[in-house]
């Protein structure tokens, strides 16, 4: 289960940074908390669950969610790191730290999850042992079930919400990504729990509760490398989006006496900031000849060239706040 604050879905950063910030950070830590206290939850409710029964699907279940509960501590530490101020050795801030604990989570994630249950799967299919019967078990599962569509349900509600303005999606928001990445590794394994140990009371052949919980063991180890992969490829500098880019040209566009846009360039460098590199040829108000004439006509050339580059920054940090490390270089 998944949880997220209202603030991870704005993606309008407010100018008002300062207000913003606290805000944000509230709306994250609500967020936080109720996750880890329904991980919390469900975690000891399957390991009661494996526990009347020693069912392979359920014990695969029960180490899912204890890995879940580790995740949105490591999270949670990743943001706070990331939103620690600029210094001297580190200018450009920490927002890549973000990527790096999501990293974890997700490493974490394929250890105890997915490695942990493959391990239990494969020695139970080898005994053969039958797993107990136990009707608590099944209501367990069902409560399960609930929590974890109704933790979905919710998500895709606030994605929603966030894709109708300018929205640049979930793909570069590595904690968005995780949600829903997250969210549906959960429902599916708690569905695929609730198939291999009910085969198993239908039929009374261990072997299906086997099998099944090889299939969360697959299901996990997919979902997480995935993140990994995501998030490797961030920490490295990954581009922003296409609308990001459009938003940032834009707005050098609209400066008054920029005559093109020759390249432009905006990575990621946080979960919620880009740093960007723009090039851009300035129209001059007088022929170029008439600056080789005199010194006071270069000096009137280079003060045009710093008010529009100037305004050009101006520009981008109203209409981007997200950008947080703007260079431009005039040509
Ligand atoms: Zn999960």
């Amino acid at each position: 289960v998944v949880f997220t604050g209202a603030s991870t879905f704005h993606k309008e950063v407010p100018v008002d940074h300062h207000h913003g910030h606290h805000h944000g950070n509230g709306d994250t830590r609500r967020a936080t908390v109720i996750t880890l206290v329904v991980n919390v939850v469900l975690t000891v409710l399957k390991w009661t669950a494996y526990t009347f029964t020693g069912s392979p699907s359920l014990f695969a279940e029960a180490a899912h969610s204890s890995a879940d509960t580790t995740n949105p501590i490591l999270l949670w530490f990743g943001y706070r790191r990331s939103k620690r101020p600029k210094h001297a050795r580190h200018p450009y801030g920490h927002g890549r730290e973000t990527f790096f604990w999501s990293l974890m989570a997700a490493q974490m994630m394929l250890i105890i999850g997915s490695v942990l249950t493959a391990v239990h799967g494969i020695h139970s299919l080898r005994t053969g042992a039958a797993p107990e019967i136990s009707p608590l078990a099944v209501w367990i599962m069902a409560a399960a079930l609930i929590g974890e569509g109704l933790s979905i349900a919710m998500t895709v509600k606030g994605l929603r919400r966030g894709m109708d303005g300018k929205g640049d999606g979930a793909t570069k928001n590595p904690v968005l990504l995780a949600l829903l990445v997250e969210n549906g590794a959960d429902l599916l394994g708690v569905m695929l729990a609730a198939g291999g140990y009910g085969l198993y009371l239908l039929t009374g052949n261990p072997v299906w509760d086997g099998v099944f919980s090889l299939c969360i063991a697959a299901l996990l180890a997919a979902s997480s490398m995935f993140l990994i992969k995501r998030n490797v490829s961030l920490i490295t500098g990954e581009t922003a989006t296409d609308a990001m880019h459009e938003r940032i040209a834009d707005a050098v566009k609209k400066v008054d006496g920029v005559q093109n846009v020759d390249s432009l360039i905006a990575v990621m460098s946080g979960a919620d900031s880009v740093s960007c590199r723009v090039h851009v040829t300035i129209g001059q108000p007088t022929p170029l000849t008439a600056y080789a004439e005199s010194r006071s006509m270069y000096v009137q050339y280079r003060n045009h060239q710093t008010r529009v580059r100037d305004a050009i920054l101006t520009s981008i940090r109203e209409l981007v706040p997200q950008a947080d490390d703007i260079v431009v270089v005039c040509g």
